[in-house]
């Protein structure tokens, strides 16, 4: 297998998913046999399925350690500990060898059937194709916040999707090899691809109730998906020139807290009324204060982007009539 070009590399983050394993392989194996999934394709069709076993307590590990003798196409890599699921993508990201990457949850709420259409999304000319849970199959304290997180992350990236977070999504490996994930920021992937002038597009997709185990999620994910948010927005926007945040915050502190010292100084001098009991004085002095920290904050963040900068501010779709050496340096599989 190793000597044939991978087309698909399928990654499934897994966390105590023992009981949906068995089922979830027999799908994927049965749709990465469909011909209409082979007719995509020039080459010989083959694939691979990695599984991420995100620190599983139960014998999800065991289990699919049992099967690789007998299926060359699976790989696992085990986590030490529970991650998260975004280390656990990352962690398939790297590994995974073929042109396209498809991620799949492992608890059979995916319909593996539907990566052929998005590859054939993908092929129209996309390089993440994600899928829209529909009609999501979950209960309504899971929906209703997740209709929230997508109406806000959509009006802030300004990317017209209506499921940012479905476990289904097919990539060109370009897009894989590029994203830098941690937090819990599997949420945000449209966002920062997005970000990275990658092209997105939506596909509806088949969405089951969870038939085992039960969800990883609880209420908690909220207040970290808020925080990851903010994150996100900030990674977005001000990444590369932290200045524009942190200094003109700053510089509007700073000059309010001068207008106000000065406004009290020619009080003093002029009207000789006494300054040292308003209130006003103190505003002043903590806005002077919190100007020169924020612009500091501000200067800090740009040392620290200007050096941890290691060229990649933009990303290149093709190049035309490089010399082989020149090409080199764009080339968008690598990373640099
Ligand atoms: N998952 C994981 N690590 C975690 C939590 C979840 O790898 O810490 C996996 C989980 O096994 C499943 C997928 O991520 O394959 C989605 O998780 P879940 O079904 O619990 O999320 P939900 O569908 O409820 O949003
Ligand atoms: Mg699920």
């Amino acid at each position: 297998m190793s000597t044939v070009n991978c087309q698909l590399s399928i990654v499934v983050p897994l966390f105590n998913e023992r009981e949906s394993l068995p089922e979830l392989l027999v799908q994927l194996s049965a749709a990465m046999g469909e011909k209409e999934l082979h007719a995509l394709f020039q080459e010989p069709f083959a694939y691979e399925i990695i599984m991420v076993d995100d620190g599983s307590t139960d014998d999800s590990c065991s289990l699919i350690g049992g099967m690789i003798p007998s299926r060359p196409d699976l790989r696992l890599i085990s986590f030490q500990r529970n991650f998260g699921k975004t280390a656990a993508l990352s962690a398939g990201f790297m590994a995974a060898t073929g042109d396209y990457v498809c991620t799949i949850d492992a608890d059979l709420q995916d319909d593996p059937f539907a990566i052929k259409e998005m590859i054939k999304k993908l092929q129209e000319g996309y390089d993440l194709v994600s899928g829209w849970k529909q009609q999501r199959k979950d209960p309504l304290s899971k929906t209703i916040p997740s209709k929230l997180f997508n109406g806000v992350t959509r009006l802030f990236s300004g990317i017209a999707i209506h499921d940012f977070n479905c476990g289904l999504k097919v990539y060109r490996q370009e897009v894989t090899r590029r994203l830098e994930l941690h937090g819990d920021m599997h949420r945000y992937i449209p966002v920062l691809a997005h970000w990275m002038g990658f092209r997105i597009a939506e596909l509806p997709v088949n969405h089951h109730a969870r038939k085992f185990g039960s969800t990883k999620y609880g209420t908690s994910r909220f207040f970290s998906g808020l925080l990851d948010f903010l994150s996100v927005l900030f990674i977005t926007r001000y990444l590369r020139r932290p200045m524009h945040f942190f200094g003109m915050a700053g510089l509007a502190s700073f000059v309010f807290g001068f207008l106000i010292s000065l406004y009290l100084t020619l009080d003093k001098i002029l009207l000789q009324r006494p300054v040292s009991n308003r209130p006003i004085l103190f505003l002043g002095i903590l806005l002077l204060i919190l100007g020169v920290q924020l612009f500091s904050t501000g200067l800090l963040g740009e040392m620290l982007s200007t050096s941890s900068s290691r060229g990649s501010t933009f990303t290149v779709r093709e190049t035309l009539n490089l010399t082989p050496g020149q090409a080199k340096q764009f080339n968008t599989t690598d990373k640099f």
